[in-house]
């Protein structure tokens, strides 16, 4: 039996660097930046947390434009003009929890769907035939429908048509990812939802995500099993995105500095109304997203960032030149949606239904490569994959 987390694995992690940076300190500590103090960090690339706090803060808002330029020249010296492509695949809808936001929690009437290893495979099979070699196994929390071992196998049969196979799954602790890696799994990703724990609180009133810290310590777990890729990320609109973006950054640093043998993304959901879920507590206009992926950016100058389909094709496009290096295209986001229709409830609803080869045209179009997968030989979209 493959572990579920425990709390054992490492003796320190993210949270005692968190106990620094209480979320009043955050907040204070944001709005006394200057836009002198913004202007240096975006000349000088510095990683401290003044620069940080200095590009996510008020008094940054009026430099959009040298941020986005510096972004923009900081990510193509180092990308290239390179944008990967993945899927999610959703295996479960399932979930113990009750988040409050998402129209899976336990509570939400929404119709529920485990996807056997065939069903799941089906689905793999599409996205094959479609040209995607880089997959993102997503599941709800609830590992008695879709247990560790179930994982395991997926993997194992997964690897024979996909150069990276990521999972978004319930929190496991070393050994439960170690056995994953062991299968084939190079990738983990966890959002925090948020970085404010009385928020985190209010938001995950029941089921084990209810404990901050432990969902904090799931990703170094992730790290020390040897998982080669870590996504993070706040669900933007829960609280401030200037306090989140700081807590992100400091949190990729971290993570950056302690497992370096690991690639470290930052993604920017931003949140949807779901079935069942509450609406956004607080805005984040086009102008804030745009701010947090220059800011991280500069901060991060390896990092992946994401953008998924939640966003529309028109904002992904105008945010393409400015800091993404990864997409989702084509995205169905309830259990064996690909193949076999709407028979249970969707996560949230996209907005960019693009297919893949809508997408690999649009970023053609702006100058960049689409790219599928990103290490062996590099397999390009317009190198004969044939999407149907
Ligand atoms: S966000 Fe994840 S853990 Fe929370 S209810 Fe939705 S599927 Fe479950």
């Amino acid at each position: 039996m493959i572990g579920l987390r425990s709390t054992k694995n490492t003796t320190e992690d993210f949270s005692e660097i968190l106990k620094q940076w209480p979320i009043g300190r955050v907040r204070d500590f944001i709005g006394r930046r200057t836009s002198a103090e913004a202007g240096a960090a975006i000349e000088s690339l510095g990683r401290t947390p003044v620069d940080l706090a200095a590009l996510v803060s008020p008094a940054a808002s009026g430099l959009l434009e040298p941020m986005a330029q510096r972004s923009a020249g900081l990510t193509r010296r180092r990308f290239g003009n390179i944008l990967q492509f993945y899927a999610p695949l959703y295996v479960s809808n399932y979930c113990r929890n009750f988040c409050r936001y998402c129209g899976f929690n336990r509570g939400a009437d929404v119709r529920r769907r485990a996807l056997t290893v065939d069903e799941a495979m089906a689905d793999a099979e599409y996205l094959s035939s479609e040209g995607f070699r880089h997959i993102l196994l997503v599941s709800g929390e609830d590992p008695s429908r879709v247990p560790p071992e179930y994982f395991e196998n997926l993997i194992t049969l997964l690897c024979d048509r996909f150069a990276s196979i990521s999972i978004e799954i319930y929190p496991l602790d070393r050994d439960g990812y170690l056995r994953l890696v062991d299968a084939g799994a190079d990738g983990l990703t966890l959002y925090q939802e948020t970085y404010d724990p009385l928020v985190y609180t209010r938001m995950h009133p029941a089921g084990p995500k209810k404990d901050f810290r432990s969902r904090l310590r799931a990703i170094e777990c992730g790290a020390a099993a040897g998982m080669q890729s870590l996504g993070i990320g706040a669900l933007l609109g829960l609280s401030s995105w200037r306090e989140e973006a700081f807590y992100i950054g400091m949190h990729a640093l971290y993570l950056q500095r302690r497992y370096w043998r690991s690639h470290v993304s930052v993604s920017f959901p931003r949140m949807r109304r779901a079935a069942g879920g509450i609406a956004p507590q607080r805005s984040v206009d086009d102008s804030a997203l745009v701010q947090m992926i220059c800011a991280l950016r500069l901060i991060l100058p390896d990092a992946g960032l994401v953008l998924s389909t939640r966003e529309s094709a028109r904002l992904r496009d105008n945010l393409l030149p400015i800091g993404i290096t990864r997409l989702s295209a084509a995205s169905v986001t309830e259990p064996g949606g690909y193949v076999g229709g709407r028979r249970s409830g969707t996560q949230f609803e996209v907005q960019d239904k693009r297919s893949l080869r809508e997408m690999a045209d649009a970023v053609k179009e702006r100058g960049f490569d689409p790219v599928l997968k990103d290490w062996d030989a590099a397999y390009r979209y317009d190198q004969g994959v044939s999407p149907q």
